[in-house]
């Protein structure tokens, strides 16, 4: 019986391996998903949310670097521009990754194991940090990528159709595309799918409280617990990471946290023993 289970959970765990290898071979900018394919298009722009006229220019408050821009000036997320004095998003509708994971890829391992995430990503992020693995798509804006048209309603339509129980807004940034994700989550709410996101945790306060009431889960990275080396690291600060998993957990999301080691820069023993404190502190139940 013993060796029966073994080989069972041993072939179980190469199979998801295959299929983590598989999504992550054709993370993809041209692949076809249930007969969709990336074209070059207009990108559409939609008035983006949280926005805030000041007297140097129109400043975006969804995350920690609240851009301020003047007219025709692009944000630190390459994916926000101000026309007409009005700030737009270009990442709406446009994703230019998209593709069906394991959800143990995000990763989520306690949420639907075994269950498949319709995942999509537009370009830009706003964390600039050195080891991004997808910088291809995270450090470019959406004009400059090959994009899907998919918007919201196409989105959950496309997740139940494939079988999915959840749509994972991941690759990128998803705070960075907040409105797409926004509003795609309020639709599969209704549809009964959930919502998950992967994401750096940089985000503001009020906007994630918005964005948490329609979030199942989450997975957040938490790149290191020293200041200083956040900030060379990912061109962020620590803080507002902390502020958001506090907020993700007092408002009832899944949470999950990925902490990347990379030698030389996060494996002081230290500084995890410390973090760990912290979250069995202020994350656990
Ligand atoms: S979401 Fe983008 S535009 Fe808004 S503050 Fe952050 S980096 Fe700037």
């Amino acid at each position: 019986m013993y060796n029966k289970g073994f080989d069972s959970s041993k072939r179980d765990f190469i199979r998801k391996c295959l299929l983590v290898s598989a999504g992550m071979t054709c993370m993809p900018r041209s692949a076809i998903i249930n007969g969709i394919r990336p074209q070059d298009q207009n990108i559409y722009r939609k008035l983006a949310l949280f926005q805030e006229e000041t007297p140097r220019g129109i400043m975006c408050r969804i995350c920690p670097n609240e851009c301020v821009l003047r007219e025709g000036e692009v944000s630190k997320c390459n994916n926000r521009r101000v026309n007409d004095s009005k700030l737009y998003t270009m990442a709406f509708g446009n994703p230019c990754s998209v593709n069906i994971d394991p959800i143990e890829k995000k990763p989520l391992y306690h949420f639907f194991p075994g269950s498949r995430a319709f995942s999509i990503a537009t370009a830009g992020c706003n964390l600039v940090c050195l080891n991004c693995q997808n910088w291809t798509i995270s450090q470019t804006s959406p004009d400059k990528t090959r994009n899907y048209d998919l918007m919201p309603d196409k989105v959950v339509s496309e997740a139940v159709k494939s079988q999915c129980r959840s749509i994972a807004y991941t690759y990128s940034e998803p705070m960075t595309f907040y409105e797409y994700t926004y509003e795609s989550a309020i639709l599969a709410r209704k549809a009964g799918v959930r919502n998950i996101v992967k994401s750096n945790g940089y985000i503001n306060p009020e906007p994630l409280k918005k964005l948490c009431s329609v979030i199942d889960a989450a997975n957040i990275d938490l790149k290191s617990f020293n200041e200083s080396t956040y900030l060379k690291l990912t061109g962020g600060k620590l803080l507002p990471v902390l502020d958001s998993l506090k907020i993700y957990k007092d408002m009832g999301v899944w949470l999950e946290i990925t902490n990347l080691v990379v030698p030389g820069w996060t494996d002081n023993i230290d500084e995890i023993s410390k973090m760990c404190k912290w979250l069995n502190r202020k994350c656990s139940r």
